[in-house]
């Protein structure tokens, strides 16, 4: 087979409530000819197939299997990301579909049945007529189903229990509560499926309601290659739907209207609000040159806005797109749930087949109910199907950890999976990178000392320091580190930038500077570390740079053709929620907090103990970060933060990497490089992300211990001949709503305002 046959289809797969539907649409359809790869994800109803397949043929078998296949989403989304998601409320929920609305059905013709049968104990033969009528309604589909998973997928699912148990309950004349048990049943699966997809749009608010057009001002020349909108043709505004938008098409955006693609600002000023993507809701100052981002709400100012990225791949469809898949990426606990369920429930019906058989066989126990109702060992082999549903079990994870990645992104974390987050509920340390990540990230220069430097004249006026910064400002001008953006500010400030010709041969010397040749001379700047061990400078060089240190100043030495020329010193301040956020993270129980830094020893301390660190670690090379993060790892789980940008080797060594984007540029990248990615610079969104960590585990936990507590309490009612098959399935239904709304909870954390079902 060639590579261009094989491909991957996503399918939108409706109706699956329960994880064992998931299973049932994987197992079918991975039995198809020429299937090669599938996976289903229950809470976003996505089907993945890889192969030689065709869609029709996919398509067709999960139709055979009970379910629908949903219309395209690309052609409702207007970015082409989104899953159709059902929105409304429980009844009209419940409304759109056959099954359920025969489930509802099921529900009116079994109330004859509940209240003078079970209640009252008068029996009548249209009594019993109505509530065949209403196992019929509600358990057809559901029987349909388990047939289907049976012989299709081959997997004995919830469905069989059900129906076995229901068909076993007629025969012994118990046709209410077989009605009970299927209206129940099929109701409560319709819930949970209701419940596991508000939890899945919650995440479309994000979206609200994307503008699908936009007012376009110009098109991009198709010569064009700067993407700055510079080299547009005529004005020609006009409306046209955001995805015939090209890069570099310039776009207007007035007043109050929401920003729909990407782009940079070439004229106007405005405050937009930015939360779709950054979670806070706070107005954001965007001058020409700034950056916009889709689903921004623009203030006040008209803006000119030159596209920079195609609508689909505008930093919120991508935020959302990862979101999605971040639902669909199963943590540990679920997995082993999951796993756990597949063999559970072939062994409930072994286990119910020993129970109706061994204590009338061996004991001489009776096998069917007696007359006084003193339930036979058949009756309770029944309830044991019943009882055993793991329906709570099996929901209980997934709602918890899609509300929590939901909830996670809306207030700017994104989370690219449940993994991460049950990472990040057991992080015992926490290491930072020191430049961009503790610090603003934006240093100034103090300083400009040439080695030939006259004393007595001010700096601005000193030829030989002008020129050493001129030099350093051509050097750092093919850059990108935050100290180099800094130099080269400085040096156009001073009206220097043309005064050497740029650079040439520029590379990066990871973790100590910067080297390349400047009008034939060749140029290095770097740490102290990096000149003590490749360029000569006078002991009276080495203590002003210490004291500068001390100071907390960062000095940056500069030499050419291997003599030393002088120093820039920069001073880079710390976040203002620095140590408001490192003193929370502490309280939510991070015991270490480790700065890892390549500048120098001086500077570290000091940063350290402004904003609370515990530990120091400065001077490291980029090998060094990940070789001290390993040590960090022998003491338990680490995080490592950074800004996804220059320190990309101690991220990856880390258990759990988190970025902090929300600056120019780095952003993008972050969202690509890290587990986790702040969206806005802002280092409180961490012990945010812990606490809410740790509250997911306690959810998914105590769900846990509900649910299967509530099975165990059943379990122990049937064999004593006490619980009942209907009892059995509200308890059933109880539990799995119980564990949903709980888990649900989780998307109500940090925010006011409450989720409602109704
Ligand atoms: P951090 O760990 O704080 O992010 P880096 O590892 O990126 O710092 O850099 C360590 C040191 O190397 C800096 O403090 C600086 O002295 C020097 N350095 C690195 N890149 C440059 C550059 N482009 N220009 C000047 N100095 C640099
Ligand atoms: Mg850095």
């Amino acid at each position: 087979m060639t590579a261009t046959e094989e491909h991957e289809q996503i399918i939108y797969v409706q109706g699956m409530d329960c994880a064992d539907c998931a299973r049932t649409v994987e197992k079918g359809v991975r039995g198809l000819a020429g299937v090669e790869g599938c996976s289903v994800h229950i809470a976003t109803g996505r089907l993945r197939v890889t192969g030689r397949v065709s869609r029709e043929e996919v398509a067709r078998c999960v139709r055979a299997l009970g379910y629908t296949v949903a219309a395209e989403p690309d052609e409702s989304g207007a970015a082409g990301v989104r899953a159709p998601t059902q929105e409304g409320t429980f009844w009209q929920f419940l409304w759109q579909r056959p099954a359920t609305r025969l489930a509802l059905l099921g529900g009116l013709l079994i109330v004859p049945g509940l209240v003078f049968d079970e209640l009252l104990g008068i029996k009548h033969p249209l009594i019993d007529l109505a509530s065949i009528g209403a196992l019929l309604a509600a358990g057809l589909p559901i029987a349909r189903s388990a047939w289907q998973a049976l012989v299709y997928s081959r997997l004995i699912t919830i469905n069989v229990l059900m129906t076995i148990a229901a068909v076993g309950a007629v025969m012994i004349g118990a046709t209410t509560e077989a009605g009970m048990v299927m209206v129940l049943f099929a109701l409560g699966e319709a819930l949970e499926g209701y419940t596991a997809s508000r939890a899945r749009a919650s995440i479309h608010s994000l979206m609200q309601v994307m503008p699908t057009s936009a007012t376009l001002l110009r098109r991009a020349s198709a010569a064009c290659t700067c993407g700055d909108g510079c080299c547009t043709t005529a004005p020609a505004a006009q409306s046209v739907p955001i995805e015939s938008l090209q890069v570099g098409d310039v776009i207007l955006v007035r007043p109050g209207e929401q920003i729909p693609v990407d782009g940079r600002v070439i004229a106007g000023e405005s405050a937009v609000n930015q939360a779709p993507i950054t979670g806070e809701s706070s107005l954001v100052e965007k001058l020409v040159g700034d950056e916009v981002f889709a689903s921004s709400i623009n203030g006040q100012g008209a803006l000119d806005v030159a596209v920079s990225q195609l609508a689909q791949d505008s930093t919120i469809s991508r935020l959302i797109r990862m979101v999605e898949e971040a639902q669909e990426q199963r943590a540990p606990t679920q997995r082993f749930i999951d796993q756990f369920a597949q063999y559970y429930t072939p062994a409930v019906v072994l286990l119910a087949a020993l129970i109706a058989t061994i204590p009338p066989l061996l004991l001489g126990q009776p096998f069917w109910n007696a007359a006084d109702g003193t339930p036979g060992w058949f009756y309770r082999a029944l309830t044991l199907l019943v009882v055993a549903c793991p329906c709570a079990l099996v929901i209980s994870t997934p709602v918890s950890i899609i509300s929590a990645i939901s909830s996670a992104a809306r207030n700017g974390v994104l989370i690219k999976g449940g993994a991460y987050l049950e990472t990040l509920s057991r992080v015992r340390t926490m290491a930072f990178d020191k430049t961009g990540t503790l610090t603003t990230g934006k240093p100034s220069v103090i300083r400009v000392r040439s080695a030939t430097c006259t004393d007595d004249a001010p700096e601005e006026t000193c030829t030989a320091c002008n020129d050493l910064l001129a030099l350093a400002g051509s050097l750092e001008q093919r850059s990108d580190h935050p100290l180099a953006h800094a130099i080269v500010v400085a040096s156009q400030q001073r009206g220097l930038q043309d005064r050497y010709p740029a650079a040439e041969d520029v590379t990066a010397l990871v973790g100590s500077g910067v080297r390349g040749r400047v009008g034939g001379q060749q140029v290095i700047l770097g740490s102290h570390r990096y000149f003590d061990a490749a360029i000569l400078h006078s002991p009276q060089v080495c203590a002003e740079v210490h004291q500068d240190a001390a100071a907390g100043y960062t000095p940056v030495l500069v030499g050419a053709d291997g003599s030393y020329l002088g120093t820039i010193t920069l001073a880079d301040t710390p976040r203002a929620s620095s140590s408001a956020a490192l003193a929370q993270l502490k309280q939510a129980g991070i015991e270490h907090l480790v700065m890892l830094t390549g500048d120098n020893d001086g500077t570290a301390q000091r940063i350290g103990t402004e904003v609370g660190l515990t530990e120091v670690y400065a001077d490291l090379l980029p090998d060094e970060k990940v070789q001290a993060v390993h040590r960090l790892k022998q003491r338990g789980r680490v995080a490592m933060v950074g800004d996804g940008i220059n320190d990309a080797p101690a991220l990856a060594a880390a258990d759990v990497s988190i970025a902090i984007g929300g600056q120019a540029g780095g952003t993008a990248q972050a969202m690509e490089t890290a587990d986790i990615v702040m969206m806005r610079d802002d280092l409180r969104l961490l012990p945010f992300a812990i606490r809410l960590s740790h509250a997911t585990m306690r959810t998914i936990h105590s769900n846990v211990v509900v649910a299967l507590g509530l099975k165990l309490a059943f379990l122990v009612l049937v064999l004593l001949g006490l619980g009942t098959m209907w009892m059995a399935v509200v308890a059933d239904m109880g539990a799995s709503l119980l564990v949903s709304l709980y888990g649900m909870h989780l998307l109500a954390w940090g925010r006011p305002e409450r989720v409602t079902m109704y």
